[in-house]
């Protein structure tokens, strides 16, 4: 039996506000344990929460980006557990008010673009961390990240593959980046994912039993799961047996997945609206005025690179993996005027020295106006495309302008015509012999004479000149 593999995927993302989401302690990541905590963080009694208004603003941002519509009263309420990692008993969440509802996250895979449906994004609070100390058999908690905020972004299951999951997870990260509300790092945990799957044969409508994976936190490890389960999922299918609802935990070390625990039903944590903090009126001037700041998404950029500038599908969404970059790209074409040439030396000279170097783009020695100098120095024959690859290594090592180097060096590259002739003459006549054999059509010995020509003049005639003036003068001279 063939089976079609459902996934949504519940997405948290750390909020990078300079306090928590209820508190004036800091949210920063790091610090020495329990550095950044408060009496509303410990949960200590008579401690009262309030509303941080950036919050709010960033789940709006969000919510824009992904065409959500915006709930104009919002209400916290308190989900109950019991766990060390959260003194209060409760985590502060969103129940059945979320701040964003139905949107959709687009993006390109393999080419082609999709469509993710997204149920919902709502609010809340991050929980401390236990760290167990196996030397004293003894759990500590650190409460730093308690009361961080977060933003939890539920996909519709509408995945369908392990990849396509991958996919959607870095459209998500390239949103909250662009809008600079998370700074997505997964290795920190800003950026962490739970994954539902379950299994249905193909063609059947009802969804099959699902299983959740929580907290996975790399793209790969997502992918690495998602195909351990597909795999466990449809040996117990194909067997005549049942799927068990369940939460999984994800094992890195040999790939697979293990119970954590039974599925919990939404009854089990008691919610109710949180009785300390007032709603949130979210007015329409206020999500006119956020709207009004939003900055241009990936997927605006990438359709005016291949539209307006006629860049391939691949270039475009290369250009747009960050806003750095396509901000970069964009200050160079404006500074050469020519959008191919620049995505070529982007994507592939600039880059490529980035990476070799283990540099970020913020930190690159090379000015974006000064590599769209360099392009100009070419396109304006002053150099040639080879002397431009040195010149840009040297800037690349120096910070130096090109116009600089090329000084400095003696770079110039001879695109006069009248002088490249008058070479050219002399090399004709100084090798009668390979000239009587080229004006007899021996063409091999063309490139002999653009081979002397080069060496005459250092290599820094322009090639296609040297070529174009060699055939003239030969024309002249079986004419003449
Ligand atoms: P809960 O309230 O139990 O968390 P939700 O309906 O909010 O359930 O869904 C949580 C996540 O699980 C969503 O991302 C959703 O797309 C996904 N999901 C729901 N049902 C299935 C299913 N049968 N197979 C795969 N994913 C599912
Ligand atoms: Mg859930």
């Amino acid at each position: 039996m063939e089976f079609e593999t459902v996934i949504g995927l519940e997405v948290h993302v750390q909020l990078s506000t300079k306090s928590k989401i209820f508190c004036n302690a800091s949210a920063a990541y790091g610090g020495e344990p329990n550095e950044y905590i408060d009496p509303v963080t410990l949960g200590l009694p008579g401690a009262l929460p309030v509303g941080n208004k950036k919050v709010v603003e960033y789940a709006i941002m969000m919510g824009l980006a992904t065409h959500c519509e915006i709930r104009r009263f919002n209400r916290f309420a308190r989900k109950h557990y019991f766990y060390p990692d959260l003194p209060k008993g409760y985590q502060i969440s969103q129940f059945d008010e979320p701040i964003c509802e139905r949107g959709h996250v687009d993006f390109y895979m393999d080419g082609t673009k999709r469509t993710v449906g997204l149920k919902r994004i709502h609010m809340e609070e991050d929980a401390g961390k236990n760290l167990h100390d196996s030397r004293t058999s003894s759990s500590l908690v650190d409460l730093n990240r308690a009361g961080v905020p977060l933003l939890e972004v539920v996909s519709e299951p509408e995945i369908h593959s392990p990849a396509e999951a991958a996919a959607y997870l870095k459209a998500v990260r390239q949103l909250v980046r662009y809008l600079g509300i998370s700074d997505g790092n997964m290795e920190e945990g800003s950026l962490r994912c739970d994954a539902n799957i379950s299994l249905r044969p193909v063609g059947e409508l009802k969804f099959g039993t699902r299983t959740e994976i929580k907290n996975l936190n790399s793209f790969k490890f997502v992918e690495r799961a998602l195909e351990y389960e597909i795999a466990r999922q449809s040996a117990i299918l194909k067997a005549g047996n049942k799927v068990v609802q369940e939460t999984l935990l994800f094992d890195s070390e040999n790939g697979s997945t293990r119970p954590m625990r039974s599925k919990e039903e939404s009854a089990d944590y008691r919610y109710f609206p949180d009785p300390d903090l007032p709603p949130v009126v979210v007015e329409e001037s206020w999500v006119q005025e956020v709207k009004g700041r939003l900055p241009r998404l990936p997927a605006e950029w990438a359709t005016e690179l291949v539209n307006e500038y006629g860049l391939s599908l691949y270039d475009a969404t290369v250009l747009t993996t960050e806003r750095a970059f396509v901000e970069f790209y964009h200050q160079v074409v404006a500074s050469c005027g020519n959008a191919k040439a620049a995505c070529n030396w982007v994507t592939s000279e600039f880059f490529g020295a980035l990476n070799k170097a283990g540099l970020e783009l913020e930190n690159s020695p090379v000015k974006a106006t000064d590599l769209g100098e360099l392009i100009k120095l070419v396109e304006n024959d002053t150099i040639s495309g080879k002397m431009a690859k040195s010149v840009f290594e040297e800037m690349f090592a120096t910070g130096k302008a090109p116009g600089v180097i090329v000084e400095e060096k003696g770079l110039k590259q001879l695109s006069n015509d009248d002088e490249i002739l008058t070479i050219v003459r002399k090399e004709f006549d100084s090798n009668p012999t390979q000239l009587a054999g080229y004006l007899g059509g021996n063409e091999r010995l063309h490139g002999f004479f653009v081979g002397q020509v080069m060496k005459s003049t250092g290599g820094s005639a322009n090639p296609k000149k040297v070529n174009d003036l060699i055939r003239q003068e030969a024309a002249a001279r079986k004419g003449a």
